[in-house]
């Protein structure tokens, strides 16, 4: 087999590999993005607080806080042409005493002096006309009209698929294990074989160390800062509007409450410091995201939450984001130390390394055909008449799998062809399982539907990958559930 050889191999497709690699396909460049997990946004891109931050928080003359004021502009547009699920929902910072305000002032100052457009201090009585549902004893807060929500997975997904659909290639279960310099660029040992590339960037996130140690490069220091959320079901859809902050501390933006895209509400994220990265909650990150949730919103009840999970971010040592050249050669750009606000700050990382791989010699050639839009198929946004085009060109658009997202065969067949391998890549692209009864009525349609667009058995079907199956032989029940089907619509 011959070798790919590719003008820029991007290592890591969480946020910021996704967005370069898109980023990039607007140019004449053999590129290819390659991720260690079966699918892409499965490390820290999936699991966060979906914020696209204003970039009020941020140190002015940081990377950080230039990237994030850029990136969040940038996401109107961007999300017009790639059709993820977003909104510009704005955030409130909150203070809950008269001393605090003092410090909403200084942060309002710190927002302006960013580039942050549209920032208003508000008294109590404006906050509480905007937000009726925030607690009494709050006494006035910061807006900031342009922050938004966005879910963070499906801006991946499309950031992949329209790279893709503009000539990238992209190769899972690819893990980058040695990368060794030679002339005119690296070769690199994968578990998949051998790459040839001319030019690097290292987005490996939490993995960012230990890829820029292949190089030899130890300049990259990274350790993982935990954070909890908790999710609360979609019946207090409207509770809050917009997303609500604290006074940030020292390490944090503090505990939020976020109305997500899909109109839930989330709360969290805790910040600690973890020597052995693991994905678990606690109930002492529960009562301590809780308890001070509930100083924002006191209505919130634990009998309206569904689920919990966690992430890790990548912190490095400087305080802000770590993307340069590698001192080692200015063909290996370093992409790390990408902590929060780096999903906010993703589309304007992309652009920012673009530039520095022009510095280091790569050559920018437009493409005549860049085509910026992506499309997708969600039922439950047509209205009925679309609905029932749709279901006449294809009667699978008719098959409702996940009742309670009201997802159908044919989109879930569409998120197999969009990349989808898994049981989780179904439901991150679909929401299928994702909410109230998760997965206990459409688990086993999905591994029917997976195991034909795969033409796999389904007892090689898994939920995240080898070693997560969810059949140990053949069932019955799947047989039988698939022959109902086609009887129903021969
Ligand atoms: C709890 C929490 C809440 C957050 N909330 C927000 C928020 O609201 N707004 C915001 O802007 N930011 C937020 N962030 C930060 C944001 O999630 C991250 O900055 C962003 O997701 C980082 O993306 P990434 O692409 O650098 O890393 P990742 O998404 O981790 O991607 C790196 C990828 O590289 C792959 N990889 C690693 N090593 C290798 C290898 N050797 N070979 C091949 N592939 C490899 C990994 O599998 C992974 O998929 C939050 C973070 C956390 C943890």
């Amino acid at each position: 087999m011959s070798i790919p050889e590719v003008d820029v191999l991007v290592i890591g497709a969480g946020v910021v590999g996704a967005a370069l690699i898109r980023e990039l396909s607007r140019y004449e460049l053999d590129l290819l993005l390659v991720e260690k997990e079966v699918d892409v946004s499965f490390g820290t891109s999936k699991a966060n607080s979906g914020i696209v931050h204003s970039g009020v928080h941020d140190r002015p003359g940081t990377l950080k806080a230039q990237l994030a004021v850029r990136g969040c502009q940038l996401f109107p547009e961007l999300a017009a042409q790639l059709g993820f699920l977003y909104k510009q929902n704005g955030a409130v910072v909150v203070a809950r005493s008269r001393e605090e305000l003092a410090e909403l002032e200084k942060l309002a100052v710190n927002g302006r002096a960013n580039g942050v457009k549209g920032l208003s201090l508000l008294n109590q009585e404006e906050l509480r006309r905007l937000e009726p549902n925030l607690s009494p004893e709050l006494v006035g807060g910061l807006l900031a009209p342009s922050g938004g929500i966005v879910v963070p997975f499906d801006l991946v997904f499309a950031l992949t698929e329209n790279a893709v659909s503009n000539g990238a290639k992209l190769m899972v279960n690819t893990e980058v294990q040695a990368i060794n310099p030679e002339q005119g660029g690296f070769f690199v040992r994968t578990n998949q074989g051998g790459i040839r590339a001319k030019f690097i960037v290292n987005a490996a996130g939490l993995g960012g160390s230990e890829v820029a140690a292949m190089l030899g490069d130890d300049s990259i220091q990274l350790y993982a800062r935990k954070g909890e959320e908790y999710l609360f079901d979609r019946k207090l859809e409207g509770l809050v509007h917009r997303t609500v902050f604290p006074l940030p501390s020292q390490v944090s933006k503090g505990i939020l409450v976020i109305p997500t895209v899909e109109g839930n509400i989330m709360i969290g994220p805790t910040a600690q410091r973890v020597e052995t990265p693991d994905l678990s909650t606690s109930l002492a990150g529960w009562q301590e995201i809780y308890g001070e949730a509930r100083r924002l919103v006191p209505t919130l009840q634990p009998n309206d939450l569904i689920t919990a999970f966690s992430g890790l971010r990548a912190v490095g040592t400087t305080g802000d984001f770590m993307i340069a050249p590698s001192t080692l050669s200015p063909r290996f750009i370093n992409a790390a130390g990408i902590e929060s606000p780096g999903l906010t700050a993703a589309p304007a990382i992309a652009e920012y390394i673009v530039e520095l791989l022009k510095e280091s010699g790569l050559g920018l050639r437009r493409k005549q055909n860049f085509n910026p839009i992506r499309s997708v198929v969600r039922l439950r946004d047509l209205d009925f008449q679309a609905q029932a085009e749709l279901m006449q060109k294809d009667a699978a658009y008719g098959q409702i799998v996940c009742r309670c997202e009201m997802v159908s065969a044919g989109e879930i067949r569409d998120a197999v062809r969009r990349g989808a391998t898994t049981l989780d890549g179904i439901k991150l692209r679909t929401r299928s399982g994702m909410v109230r009864c998760q997965g206990g009525f459409c688990t086993p349609k999905i591994i029917r539907l997976l195991s034909e667009e795969l033409g796999l058995p389904p007892e090689q079907i898994s939920k995240n990958g080898p070693g997560s199956e969810l059949l140990l032989g053949r069932l019955r029940a799947v047989q039988e559930e698939g022959r109902k089907e086609e009887q129903l619509h021969a």
